[in-house]
């Protein structure tokens, strides 16, 4: 069978559970198949009715003697199931399960599964597992370790259970073997299809632990094989522009900046301009904790572009972003030459793209104008966490191919060594390890509601007394962490609250996304300016918004962020030398506040990036959509050892494609973006 077509080509699967099983990611059969536990019940103890004891999880079996619906006062219902063996009868209940009586009927012989109660003095089962005893079918659910599964209120375990039962006993499934036979043996791995059986249906605590291992080892095994084959098609797509400078001009360029770069932005800048002087299209990060000054590394790789006579561009996640980076680019590039043509393109701007040796500005819009972008030798993707693999390889598609592009990435939240080796795999990687002359810490607090009026208090003197620039920033208020009308609707009425009763003599500005562009550049000038004061928003600020004068920020609902992101919002104040402040707000007094706690003690963007990757994981630390069918569950990220190994046996598999030709075939049924070359 195809394990990668549809579920639905499984018996009795249809329309109507296709769509259930979309909900928990199950499209393909080969998802089912990797849709694993998280844990086990242990059914496996099997007694008799008159050896039970009080508290004890066991599975027994006997005929049904009675089973009855009971309708309570309560508007509960409760169906009573007595069971008999041979040495007794014992009361089992289950609540709002009428439907109970229409499978189960008196005489069948049934196995019951759980913890032993009492009611009344009596043993008695409540809601216990059941499931009808049938000599040619196996138990899944009682007598025996029971796997449970992430599951939704329409599909439970028991249902899964089944069906995954059913695809083991009637399929093999070596085909689907990533792992090379010679790393099986020397980590005396099990193969993947006794594997697949034991971590569903594990006969012992020792299978449980035995497969997990496997498991690990091949999540993480398969990522980084996906970012290294990604890493030699980009290099093997074709010919890159040799991008360089003189002395002199890099000299030129150095004394037209306001300030002088620090060590690490000078070393960055080298392996930067190293990487693009040659024909191989390179592939770099440069990740820098916030307000370590990623862009004038940026502007310098564009501004080495234009001098080598190719066309770059730079973009932003935001329109806001988009529009600060312009006016950056265009203060530092015209200091040197009024003529360098800059341009900004984001969705509202219509543009006058022509190809040529242009410097683009820009937002996502570039993806989708029409046009193509022309012939462009260097793309600076800021804040690169922001985007997918899939709009990378989109813009790949909107340059004419006459050659490949450079491609450098900026990142502020700092990247866990552990990620750095997996999912940042395909890339290079520089570090600009170090702040600006004079920066000081922002000092940061965590208040409690009961503090919120001294804390507006003491905000309105420093506005007062010394000119303070303040952001207050909004959460987002679903779960999308995007910003919805929910979002901005609570955005506006905060606005209101502070301006009727905190501020009300103090000049405030509204920023959010919905805004019209006009409306947003307007709004983010008049703060820059020193026209209002405090600035309202929902955290569209929080990518590289760089307001000079503003030196406090007091962040709502600050629970709701991760510690990366509040410590990005943090990172929007205090850029000027002076003493800046961080206040944040929990929107439920102490709640979660041991985490946010940690802002307090530490400035360091990696410890904090550390933390959220034990408590929240890759995915939503980094925003990654995982690619094809790859999804973490057993992989830890602190096991460098693992790491390490995995990727040098992968590393073995890409420079030696021809010995592995089923690990490569696999990879392309789960990652074909990845072996097509994007
Ligand atoms: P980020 O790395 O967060 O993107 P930016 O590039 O926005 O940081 O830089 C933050 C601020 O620091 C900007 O105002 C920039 O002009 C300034 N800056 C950058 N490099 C230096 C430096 N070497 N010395 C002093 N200020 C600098
Ligand atoms: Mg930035």
């Amino acid at each position: 069978m195809d394990f990668f077509s549809s579920v639905a080509t499984l018996p009795l699967i249809g329309p109507r559970y296709q769509k259930l099983l979309k909900k928990l990611e199950i499209h393909s059969v080969h998802d089912l198949l990797y849709h694993f536990p998280f844990r086990y019940e242990d059914y496996s103890i099997h007694k008799k009715i008159n050896q039970l004891m009080l508290g004890e999880i066991v599975t027994i079996t006997g005929g049904i003697a009675q089973i009855k619906n009971i309708y309570l006062k309560s508007n509960k219902q409760l169906t009573k199931l007595e069971l008999h063996d041979d040495t007794g009868i014992i009361n089992c209940v289950f609540f709002n399960q009428h439907f109970l009586t229409r499978t189960l009927k008196p005489q069948m012989t049934i196995n019951i599964a759980g913890k032993v109660d009492s009611s009344d003095g009596k043993l008695v089962f409540i809601s216990p597992e059941y499931e009808i005893v049938n000599p040619e079918i196996d138990p899944v659910s009682t007598s025996r370790l029971v796997p449970v599964y992430p599951e939704t209120a329409k599909l439970t375990s028991k249902w899964l259970r089944r069906k995954i039962y059913n695809l083991l006993s009637c399929e093999m499934f070596n085909d689907l073997e990533i792992i090379p036979l010679e790393f099986l043996n020397r980590y005396r791995f099990n193969n993947i299809d006794k594997s697949l059986r034991q971590i569903h249906f594990p006969a012992s605590p020792t299978d449980i632990s035995k497969t997990i291992e496997r498991f690990s080892y091949e999540e993480l095994f398969t990522t980084q094989l996906i970012g290294l084959v990604r890493r030699s098609k980009w290099q093997s797509r074709g010919v890159a522009k040799k991008i360089s400078l003189n002395g002199n001009e890099l000299l030129d360029f150095m004394s037209h900046l306001p300030f002088q770069l620090t060590k690490a932005q000078i070393r960055v800048c080298h392996e930067l301009l190293t990487d693009i002087s040659k024909n191989v299209p390179a592939n770099r990060l440069i990740q820098g904790d916030v307000g370590s000054g990623k862009t004038v590394v940026a502007a310098l790789a564009m501004y080495a572009a234009f001098k080598s006579g190719a066309g770059s561009i730079l973009m932003a996640p935001t329109e806001v972003l988009a529009f600060q980076h312009f006016q950056t680019i265009c203060d530092t590039m015209h200091q040197i030459d009024k003529y360098i043509p800059i341009e900004l393109v984001t969705g509202s701007k219509k543009t006058t793209l022509v190809a040529g040796k242009k410097i683009l500005v820009g937002t996502h819009a570039l993806l989708y104008s029409k046009k193509s972008l022309g012939d462009i030798g260097l793309i600076v993707v800021d804040e690169q966490h922001k985007f997918g693999v899939e709009q990378r390889s989109k813009i790949l598609s909107k340059v004419q191919a006459t050659h490949t592009p450079h491609m450098i990435t900026m990142t502020a939240t700092p990247i866990p060594r552990s990620l750095c080796l997996t999912l940042f795999g395909d890339l290079d990687i520089s570090n600009i390890d170090e702040m600006p002359q004079g920066r000081l810490p922002v000092k940061t607090f965590v208040v409690s509601e009961n503090k919120r009026a001294d804390g507006y208090r003491w905000i309105k003197k420093k506005i007062i007394n010394e000119n303070c620039q303040v952001f207050v920033v909004c959460p987002f208020i679903e779960d999308s962490q995007i910003e919805t009308l929910k979002t901005i609707k609570s955005a506006v009425s905060h606005f209101e609250l502070l301006h009727s009763q905190w501020f009300n003599d103090i000049s405030i500005g509204l920023l959010h996304g919905r805004l019209k562009s006009k409306e947003k550049e307007k709004i983010i000038n008049d703060f820059r300016e020193g026209i209002t004061k405090i600035l309202v928003a929902t955290p569209v600020v929080e990518v590289g918004m760089d307001i000079p004068n503003a030196n406090i920020i007091v962040i709502e609902g600050a629970e709701r962020f991760g510690l990366a992101s509040l410590h990005q919002l943090r990172g929007r104040v205090g850029r000027r030398g002076k003493q800046a402040y961080c206040f944040l707000f929990p929107s439920k007094e102490g709640l979660n506040s041991n985490r946010l706690k940690i802002m307090e003690q530490t400035a360091n963007g990696l410890i904090l990036a550390e933390k959220d990757l034990e408590h929240r994981g890759p995915g939503e630390l980094y925003g990654i959509k995982q690619s094809g069918k790859l999804r973490f569950r057993f992989a830890d990220f602190s096991n460098l050892e693992l790491l390490e190994k995995t990727y040098q046996d992968a590393k073995y598999l890409v420079e030696n494609p021809d010995k592995f030709p089923n690990s490569f075939d696999l990879l392309n049924k789960l990652s074909p973006d990845t072996i097509a070359g994007n």
